[in-house]
């Protein structure tokens, strides 16, 4: 049988094997205390931020060696860096994507960053980072392929999508009941491809950094109201109710939510995206008779959104992996309701974009929480914000004369009217020649069976 060598077990021995590891792991590990002051740096940690020794760094504060900007190397404001956000709430980060700004040469170094709250030690801290300079460049070749392929595909399925609809139409076409089922279960895929080269548009451009929020200061429960109000005749429509802010009476307590003025700091187009798609989901995955309930409401220094279903329900095993992209949990209840799993990956990107955080709560058959935790503002600083917003209303007006619109005199509580989704119009079919061609090959086989279920795109 297998004879296991007898580690050499004392604690100094344990010890040295432990730094042996610090000192050469090419991530960097910096430990501080629960106020932010460096205890402990390895050297990888030196070399990445050129602060040159470990008698420099100890006794500094983190935040003078890890200084942060976003991986498109825009500045990360106090509100949005999520490593400041961790390190003063002592709670965890994971693999944060970012750049860090090198002390000496100013170089930017692309690092995914994590906080580790220390277990029984106190309450220190564990920075961890990695350079993903090499991860980032293969995901970008990567990405270019998937953009170039949806762009090119979207132009045949949309030829597809306007010749199918010309055979379902009794104006253009006559068909019989046999054939009319199998060319609409033929749209239904072919919609459902559309949507699956739309979203994976959607991703290239969010992955490659295309797509970057735009900020605005934002009464919260106004807007989320506004958004959530657009899914009242849709979740009717599903037999199912619909409640916005008055729900959860663990986490909110009788609709006081209500009366609460709640500002952030958002993109309001991404702020539409992330709310349609879990409400969406929320429609989706709940059986006819259930319920859905959307709540807005301040916490601290953040604004807690929750979009509450009744629903199928998230098995454990699945929650973990909800948010990653492609992911669909295959059950007998998903496998026969359409999706292409990139929904969860656009909310968590999106989120993160906005320096905030997202997670699911569930029970398998018993539905589903959607929490989002973003940055809040103060109403004073809400207020700063909107006198810079309207100055640059105003700038604008003066660099374009013929503009006729006055100036706003104050500043709006609810957001003005929202803009449309950020994600493009979708290509128009080309219009089809009103009698299409003949199909290269008229197929002489009976019609195959179809088979309906569309979850073909799981991994
Ligand atoms: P999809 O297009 O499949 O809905 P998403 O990324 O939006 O993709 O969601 C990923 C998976 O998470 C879904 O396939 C589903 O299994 C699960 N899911 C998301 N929202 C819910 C929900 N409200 N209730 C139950 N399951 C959900």
């Amino acid at each position: 049988m297998f004879k296991r060598n007898q580690p050499k077990n004392s604690s100094a021995n344990q010890a040295g094997l432990a730094e042996m590891a610090l000192k050469n792991i090419h991530d960097g590990v910096i430990i501080t205390d629960k106020s932010g002051v460096i205890q402990f740096i390895n050297p990888a940690a030196i070399t990445m931020t050129e602060c040159g020794s470990a008698d420099k760094a100890i006794g500094l504060d983190y935040g003078l060696l890890l200084k942060l900007e976003t991986k498109e190397g825009r500045e990360l404001s106090d509100l949005e860096n999520p490593l400041l956000q961790a390190m003063n709430s002592g709670q965890p980060l994971d693999s944060f994507q970012g750049c860090l700004i090198a002390g000496q040469s100013d170089k930017r170094i692309p690092i995914a960053i994590s906080v580790l709250p220390a277990e029984g030690m106190g309450q220190n801290r564990i920075i961890t980072f990695r350079n993903i300079t090499k991860e980032l460049a293969e995901e970008g070749e990567q990405t270019e392929f998937i953009s170039t392929a949806s762009h090119e595909m979207r132009t045949p399925v949309a030829t597809i999508d306007g010749y199918l609809s010309l055979a379902l139409n009794p104006q253009t076409a006559t068909i019989d009941e046999r054939a009319r089922s199998y060319l609409a279960a033929a749209e239904k895929a072919s919609k459902h491809l559309g949507k699956l080269f739309q979203d994976l548009l959607d991703v290239t451009k969010l992955d490659d950094g295309k797509v970057k929020p735009h900020f605005e200061p934002v009464e919260m429960v106004g807007l989320v109201k506004t958004i959530s109000d657009d899914y009242i005749v849709r979740a009717k429509d599903a037999k199912l109710n619909f409640t916005f802010g008055s729900s959860d009476p663990i986490s909110f307590g009788e609709g006081r939510q209500m009366s609460q003025v709640v500002y952030g700091f958002v993109d309001v187009n991404f702020m539409r995206e992330i709310l349609d798609n879990l409400i969406e989901n929320a429609i989706k995955y709940t059986p006819a008779g259930g319920s859905i309930y959307v709540n807005v409401r301040g916490d601290g220094d953040r604004v807690l959104i929750n979009v509450t279903d009744t629903g199928i329900g998230i098995s454990a095993d699945d929650l973990g992996h909800i948010f990653q992209k492609f992911y669909r949990a295959d059950n007998s209840d998903t496998r026969t309701i359409g999706g292409t799993g990139l929904g969860l990956y656009l909310v968590k990107q999106r989120v993160e974009a906005m320096g905030g955080r997202v997670w699911a709560e569930s029970a398998f058959g018993e539905g589903s929480t959607f929490f989002v935790s973003l940055p809040r503002i103060t109403s004073e600083e809400y207020e700063k914000r909107m006198i810079v917003v309207r100055n640059q209303q105003l700038q604008a007006q003066q660099v374009q004369p013929q503009a006729t619109q006055p100036a706003p005199q104050s500043a709006p509580q609810i957001p003005a009217p929202m803009a449309p989704v950020m994600t493009p119009a979708p290509t128009p079919p080309p219009a089809p020649p009103i009698s299409p061609p003949a199909p290269p090959t008229a197929p002489t086989q009976p019609a195959p069976q179809i088979n309906n279920n569309l979850n073909g795109v799981q991994q």
